[in-house]
């Protein structure tokens, strides 16, 4: 075990020793584990994808839906993107897998939609290896042609670091999305670097707020005044605002108070496989529907 992990300091350093703590070596041991693993996972069908509800705070009905990936590991179990997403960027990884997760988010709606569903829009996550990879644009393309989806029903969610890191050429490569017709969003609004001037600029539609404000909405005046200033920022710039994170009924009325458009989080579900999404569907949201009812006396 310490030769391994010996080995890997000398490959990751070259020539630089490092001196290896037992807990250490254990660390360095799990990852190479999961990137040894993570390069068999895509063609062993061990990925699938949980959806995460989306809903309209006015009419309190299920508009949409976060694609969010998991990895069913034969001796892991479930294993967490938080475990393994920054592993498949450092590895390129990220760009088959995440190739996967939007053709397989794509067919998906597809199929709800054909199933008599309705209009409901995925989101999907995108990485920065992906963002500037040369073909995202055609491949997102030919996923649409593919799929037969509308291109007004996918939306692609990007974080701050990823549009701020180049700016130009990110406002160019988010324009020709937008030709495309798909649908972008800031994820973890709040969190990042993002400059006001630049979010002037880029072409996108929908700020979501991150859950670490939405959390102690009701406890914290700053997290409070935050969330607020995003919502009447959003709504400036003529843009859709939706908070993630959202566990209680009391977070809910007051984003519902302060003008917040969407809400995602545990209070109405937490990401689900695709048949469990489907019965949430066809609970046609009636407890949500009381909610609101209840939260807007
Ligand atoms: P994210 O895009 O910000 O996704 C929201 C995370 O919050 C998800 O964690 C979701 O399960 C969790 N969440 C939803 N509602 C609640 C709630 O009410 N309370 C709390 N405490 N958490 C809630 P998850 O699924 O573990 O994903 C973590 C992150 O991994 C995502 O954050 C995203 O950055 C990344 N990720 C997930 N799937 C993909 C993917 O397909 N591609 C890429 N590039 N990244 C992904
Ligand atoms: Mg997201
Ligand atoms: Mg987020
Ligand atoms: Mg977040």
């Amino acid at each position: 075990h310490a030769d391994i992990a010996m080995y890997r300091a000398k490959q990751s350093g070259r020539d630089n020793y490092q001196f290896y703590t037992p807990a250490m070596n254990e660390q360095a041991l799990e990852r190479l584990r999961i990137e040894g693993d993570l390069r068999l996972a895509l063609e062993r069908n061990e990925f699938l994808l949980h959806y995460q509800p989306k809903i309209d705070l006015r009419s309190g009905e299920i508009v949409g839906m976060e694609a969010l990936i998991r990895w069913q590991h034969p001796e892991l179990g479930m294993v967490s993107p938080v475990r393994f997403i920054s592993l498949a960027e450092e590895t390129g990884l990220i760009l088959p897998i995440g190739s996967w997760v939007i053709r397989t988010a794509c067919e998906q709606t597809k199929a709800w939609q054909d199933a008599g569903w309705g209009k409901l829009r995925v989101s999907v996550n995108l990485s920065v290896r992906q963002f500037v990879q040369k073909d995202l644009v055609s491949s997102i393309a030919a996923v649409l042609k593919d799929t037969g989806l509308d291109a007004d029903l996918l939306e692609l969610e990007l974080t701050e670091s990823l549009v701020m890191t180049d700016v130009e050429h990110a406002i160019g490569i988010l324009r020709q999305l937008k030709e495309l017709g798909v649908h972008l969003s800031i994820d973890d609004f709040g969190t990042g670097y993002s400059s006001l001037s630049y979010l002037k600029r880029f072409p996108i539609d929908v700020l979501k707020i991150d859950k670490s404000f939405v959390r102690d909405i009701t406890l914290d005046a700053d997290d409070a005044a935050i969330t607020v200033s995003i919502i009447s920022l959003a709504h400036s710039l003529k843009l859709h605002v939706i908070a993630e994170g959202v566990e209680t009924q009391e977070q809910l009325s007051y984003l519902r108070r302060h003008g917040c458009d969407e809400m995602q989080g545990y209070l109405f579900s937490p990401p689900v496989p695709a048949e469990q999404f489907e019965t949430l569907l066809q609970q046609k949201v009636d407890l949500m529907k009381s909610a609101l009812v209840s939260s807007s006396r």
